[in-house]
This record gives structure tokens, C-alpha cells and sequence, in this order.
């Protein structure tokens, strides 16, 4: 915080943090540190550990002895409850501090980061309502000698690897979730976002959660989330990230121990208009969709499709909302667009931007890289007479790129929406039930939204269809995940020999 004139701003010196194993923090010692610059300064803010593969057995076998001696498995759903309970109320009181370092290392604005971690006391809330009704299925029709009974038990030792754009959040889209049922953890964050989530082992050793249940290893993915993916003593592996990665867990997977997998991948989500769609908060809409994080979310609509007889207007509407945004310094009360959150991730943009008009789109707007002071910021851009089999048009950006595509009639929209190898999420605008009901159900996407995008709460499942992933994180959904379903069938009464 500058006191002078109470705005906040980078810290003077970087902070550093140990890696977190058995409830308390492990020094760096011998080890490498990695020094993170924040996006939106170009400052160092943060020094991290470099962990090695033993340190991610020394946290896998923290937590596989946790789960093992059922201190936390062990517990009544009421006590696991508590924790979370308690955990939520701690992250309350500290959503400052948590807001503050995540807006540093990734470069979102203040504002966001404050509303997501608000979201994120939400989950812990709701998370220890399903600890307390999670339960199973009983049996009673097999007969006056028999029942049966169908229990869920935890999975056991949890590994989680979380990408940079929504570190926080992301991890609190699971945490809670994973935990409620009693499993422990191992959570390995993005090298360059990995402040909040050790703030949230602090945070959960705080609300009383037992020694050992969730632990952090920091450093690259390359290294340590390698050897999280091949480890034989995890048991199941939560990943989010990019589809290249994500080939790579499920092939780890299948040479260890065929760990159960969770995966949250790429998506190149369609945003379909209507003529007869509210016009003004469609465009609203669609700004929101692909500039909110600078399009660094998986879930971002990065295809605009739009009915043909409004598709000029309708750009322009869109183009005008994404020139009024306000973009800067992340730190910045006011700012709504902050910085791109890595190099390699500003070059991809960047690169898209290019390719783009070389493959004959038009820049209707934006496409430049403002100078802020420091960082690194794009404009939200807007292509116009895009073909479906540009590049602009079928990869993932993760960028603030709208590729504007038009359509006919609401049979070649939805073709054009599942013209994708993704399926994670997508959009409809339109005043007539009948249309936005054909289309929700037509479209292939795990997260579909009519008349808004992005929302939800810790309720609602998330996850995707097609090669954006597999199962569902959050709401009871995310609990059963992470469970394992055991049937017990039960005789009574002597039993019917089958030798006599
Ligand atoms: P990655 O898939 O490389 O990173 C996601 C997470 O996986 C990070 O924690 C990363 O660690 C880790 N990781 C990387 N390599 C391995 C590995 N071999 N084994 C285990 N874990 C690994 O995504 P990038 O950060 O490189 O982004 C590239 C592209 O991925 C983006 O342009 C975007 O298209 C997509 N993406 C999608 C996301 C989504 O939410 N669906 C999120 C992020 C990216 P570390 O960062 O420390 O190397």
C-alpha cells in the first residue's frame, strides 16, 4: 500500500514463500528459488520454491499417512463441516490479503480479484453442507435374508494441479469439494501463480483443518506436476490446464496406477445472437464473455455467432462496449482490463492477432498492446469476415479475441456452435423460448447459459463435453467425484448351502 495516497501498490521488496507440507511451511534450504514479476508492473513480487520430485513424495506421503490413519476421513460429516465452516470465515476476514496477491501475480483487477475470493467463502460454505448430506443408497428389495447397502467413500490422496488464469478461484472450485468427503491433498499451483494458493493452506491450518490433509509443492509443471501425474500413491488427479497437458495426464495415468482422473481443458466457446435478442445487454453480454480476465478463461465466448440480417450492427454495439472498458494498472480501483499473465501467453495473443489478417479477417477493432507503465496489456480485438477454417476461428486463444461469424438460419448456428473439438461452455441470446430451449439443448457444451454468460455459484456443476474434459467440479456433483461408490450386500438369518 502506498501510504501517501492509500492506492495500493506492489510490495518494495518480494515476498517469499517455503512450500507447505504437514501443516507448516518448509524453507527453500538448498533448493532453486523462482522470482515472479507481476504482469501488470513488471516488478518482482513474489520468490518461490523450485520443488524437486522428493519433496513431492515427502507431500504425498503426508498426505497418504492423513488419509491412511483416518484423522480426517474419520471425522463426522458435522466435524469436516466445521473446518470448512471455519475455513470460510477465515478467508472472509483475510479475502483482502488472498485479492491482493493473486491480483500481483496474475494480473487481474483488484475489483475481480476481491469478487472472486467473495465467490470463494461461498464454496466453503456450501461444501460443508454437502459434508454433512453427503450419503448413499440402501437396498431393501434382494429378499427377506438380505440387504444391501451402497456407501461413498473417499477416493483417498488427491493430487490437483491448477492453471495461472484463475488460481484462486479455480482451486476453490475444488478444495472444499475434495475435502468435504474426507479425502487429503496434494495441490501443485502454476509456478507463476502459486502465492494464494499456499495463503490457503495457511488459511485452512488456521480453521483447525489436521495436519497433513492438504499440502502444496511449488515449482515448474514440466518437473513436479510430472511427478505428481506418474506418482503410484495418488489416487486420483484433478487437472486444469491445456489440452496438450491434459493428453499427457491421462497417459501418465494409464503407465501407473490408472488413477482416476478429473480434467478441465481447452475450450473455443460459441456466443449465438439472435435478431430477436435484447440487443443492447446481448453486446454487454458478449463483451463481458471475451474480455472478462482477458479472455485467459477457458470458459471465455470467443466465437461470436450472429444472426447475418444484425451481424454489422451487432458488431459495432459489441466493438463500441469493449472501447469503453478500462484498462491499466491492475491495482487500480476503476481498472476493469488488466494484464496478460505471461510472457508466453502475451506472445500467443500477440500471434493470433497477426495470423489472423494474414489469413484475410478484418480488424474491425482493437489488436494493439496499450503501454501502461510497465506491464503487459492488450486491447480487446474484434475480427470481422472470419471464415470457419481459420485458425482465429477453431483454436484456442486465450486472449481478448472475438472472431465474428454470421449465420442463416438456428439449424446452421447450432451446427456452427458444435464445429469444434471443444464443448466446454456456450451462449445464447434470444427473446423466443422455443429458439434459446432448441439450442440449449443441441449444443454440445458442459456449462450452456441463456440471456448471460459466465455465471454461477458453487451449486452448479462445471466441466466439459468433447475434448474439453472429463467429470464435474463443484455443487454435489464435485463432492461424488471424488468419491468412490462401495456396495455391501448384506445376508442375515442362516445361511442357503450351496454345499450339502
Ligand atoms: P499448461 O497446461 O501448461 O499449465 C497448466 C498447469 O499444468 C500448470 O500448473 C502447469 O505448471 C502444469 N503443467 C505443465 N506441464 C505439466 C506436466 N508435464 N505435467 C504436469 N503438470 C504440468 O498451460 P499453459 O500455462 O502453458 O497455457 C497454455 C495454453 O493452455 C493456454 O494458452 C490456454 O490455451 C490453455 N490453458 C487453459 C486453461 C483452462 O482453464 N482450461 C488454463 C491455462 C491454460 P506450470 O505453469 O508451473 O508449468
Amino acid at each position: 500500500m502506498d501510504k501517501a495516497t492509500s492506492r495500493l501498490s506492489p510490495p518494495e521488496t518480494p515476498r517469499s514463500f517455503g512450500f507447505y507440507v504437514d501443516g507448516r511451511y518448509i524453507d527453500a534450504g538448498n533448493r532453486e528459488m523462482a522470482v515472479r514479476n507481476s504482469p501488470g508492473h513488471g516488478v518482482p513480487v513474489t520468490k518461490l520454491v523450485k520443488c524437486t520430485p522428493a519433496d513431492v513424495d515427502m507431500a504425498v506421503a503426508s498426505a497418504r499417512k492423513a488419509f491412511d490413519d483416518r484423522r480426517w476421513s474419520g471425522l463426522s460429516g458435522a466435524d469436516r463441516a466445521a473446518v470448512l465452516l471455519k475455513a470460510a470465515e477465515v478467508l472472509r476476514e483475510r479475502a483482502e490479503e488472498v485479492a491482493y496477491w493473486e491480483t500481483l501475480e496474475n494480473g487481474k483487477p483488484i475489483s475481480q480479484a476481491r469478487a472472486e475470493v467473495g465467490g470463494c467463502v461461498g464454496m466453503f460454505e456450501y461444501a460443508a453442507g454437502l459434508a454433512r448430506s453427503l450419503h448413499g443408497d440402501t437396498f431393501n428389495n434382494t429378499g427377506d435374508g438380505a440387504m444391501a447397502l451402497v456407501t461413498r467413500e473417499p477416493v483417498g490422496v488427491v493430487g490437483v494441479i491448477t492453471p495461472w488464469n484463475f488460481p484462486f478461484l479455480i482451486l476453490c472450485e475444488r478444495v472444499p469439494y475434495i475435502l468435504a468427503s474426507g479425502n487429503t491433498m496434494v495441490a501443485k499451483p502454476s509456478e507463476v501463480t502459486s502465492a494464494t494458493t499456499l495463503l490457503l493452506a495457511e488459511i485452512l491450518t488456521e480453521a483447525g483443518l489436521p495436519q497433513g490433509v492438504f499440502n502444496v509443492v511449488t515449482g515448474a509443471g514440466s518437473t513436479v506436476g510430472q511427478a505428481m501425474l506418474e506418482h503410484m500413491q495418488i489416487d486420483m488427479l484433478s487437472f486444469t490446464g491445456s489440452t496438450a497437458v491434459g493428453r499427457a495426464v491421462v497417459e501418465a495415468a494409464g503407465k501407473s496406477n490408472f488413477k482416476k482422473l478429473g480434467l478441465e481443458l481447452g475450450g473455443k466457446n460459441p456466443q449465438i445472437v439472435f435478431a430477436d435478442a435484447d440487443l443492447e445487454d446481448a453486446a454487454d453480454g458478449v463483451a463481458f464473455g471475451i474480455a472478462f480476465n482477458t479472455g485467459q478463461c477457458c470458459v471465455s465466448g470467443s466465437r461470436l455467432i450472429v444472426e447475418r440480417s444484425i451481424a454489422d450492427k451487432f458488431g459495432k454495439l459489441v466493438a463500441d462496449k469493449l472501447a469503453k472498458a478500462r484498462i491499466g494498472d491492475p491495482l487500480d480501483e476503476t481498472t476493469q482490463i488488466g494484464a496478460i499473465t505471461t510472457d508466453a501467453q502475451n506472445s500467443t495473443i500477440l500471434h493470433y492477432i497477426a495470423k489472423g489478417q494474414d489469413e484475410g479477417a478484418t480488424l474491425m477493432s482493437g489488436g494493439t498492446a496499450p503501454d501502461h507503465g510497465g506491464g503487459q496489456f492488450i486491447e480487446p480485438t474484434v475480427f470481422t469476415d472470419v471464415t470457419p477454417d481459420m485458425a482465429i476461428a477453431r483454436e484456442e486463444i486465450f486472449g481478448p479475441v472475438l472472431t465474428i461469424l454470421p449465420f442463416d438460419t438456428m439449424e446452421e448456428a447450432i451446427a456452427m456452435a458444435n464445429d469444434t473439438e471443444y464443448g466446454l461452455a456456450a451462449s445464447v441470446w434470444s427473446k423466443n423460448i422455443d429458439k434459446a430451449m432448441t439450442v440449449s439443448r443441441q449444443v454440445q457444451a458442459g456449462r450452456f447459459w441463456v440471456n448471460t454468460t459466465l455465471a454461477g455459484g458453487p451449486e452448479i456443476p462445471i466441466g466439459g463435453f468433447k475434448a474439453s474434459g472429463w467429470g464435474r467440479e463443484a455443487g454435489i456433483y464435485g463432492v461424488e467425484e471424488y468419491t468412490q461408490v462401495k456396495s455391501v450386500f448384506i445376508e442375515f438369518g442362516k445361511r442357503d448351502h450351496w454345499i450339502s
